[in-house]
């Protein structure tokens, strides 16, 4: 079992690197280096992750965490985490800008107190359904009681309508022409 999984992680392995052997395609000079007029470097740590396409990514992490900070930020981590890591500081800085104050903090309260608000009306839709579901089963037991009440007084009536039915030989005669009908099949 041990040797099946290990041949099947190294198969994944080789078709990720032959996949990743295709070097990604990083334009260059990037969006950082080109703001921050510098030369952009083959290994530059910053340039997988804000492509010369979009500048206002780089402007707008810049202005709030600061150049330095994202590269400190991005080379503590492993690089298959960076690319998210480049997407929650972006959110971030947006975020910071447009509330000075809270910044997504703001954002976070406002969709608390938009749950909360909610959570009351659903509580206020659900009693008034345990509501309206008492009234109906009232509203039922009453309907029952007074269907029994008038049934019993006509109960003996209904029960001779069954033993005409059951009495009724005109069933037995429409048997019988089904059996004619098919009788010519079998001689
Ligand atoms: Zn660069």
């Amino acid at each position: 079992m041990n040797s099946s999984s290990s041949s099947f992680s190294s198969t994944v392995a080789t078709a990720t690197s032959s996949i990743l052997s295709t070097p990604p395609v990083i334009l260059s000079p990037c969006a950082a280096c080109k703001i921050l007029r510098r030369r952009c470097v083959e290994k530059c740590v910053l340039a997988p992750y804000f492509p010369p396409t979009e500048p206002l990514k780089f402007t707008i992490a810049h202005r709030v965490f600061g150049a330095s900070n994202i590269i400190k930020m991005l080379q503590e981590l492993p690089e298959e985490q960076r690319a998210d890591a480049v997407n929650s500081m972006v959110y971030e800085a947006n975020a910071r800008i447009r509330d000075p104050v809270y910044g997504c903090a703001g954002a976070i309260c406002q969709l608390q107190k938009q749950i909360s608000e909610l959570q009351a009306e659903f509580a206020k839709a659900h009693a008034e359904i345990m509501n309206l579901k008492c009234q109906n089963s009232n509203l039922l037991a009453l309907v029952c009681m007074e269907v029994s009440e008038n049934s019993s007084s006509s109960s003996l009536l209904s029960s001779d309508h069954i033993n005409d039915y059951g009495n009724n030989t005109s069933m037995f005669l429409e048997d019988n022409s089904v059996y004619a009908a098919w009788e010519p099949l079998w001689t």
